[in-house]
């Protein structure tokens, strides 16, 4: 297999695997019970790494 091709299938296998960690973090966050610690600029929940901005 030549390598540009080695790439592409590897850039697939990634995002694929980003995918499914990316629903698996969403689905710990649905499930929390979400303990926000301040900061100036965000509050994040050190429980599941949910964050949410505090500028609008
Ligand atoms: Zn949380």
């Amino acid at each position: 297999m030549n390598r540009p091709l080695q790439i592409k299938e590897e850039i697939k296998r990634l995002k694929h695997m980003i995918q499914q960690l990316e629903q698996e973090l969403s689905s710990i966050q649905l499930g929390c019970d979400h303990e926000y610690q301040n900061s100036p600029l965000s509050k994040t929940c050190p429980l599941c790494q949910h964050s949410e901005s505090l500028y609008y």
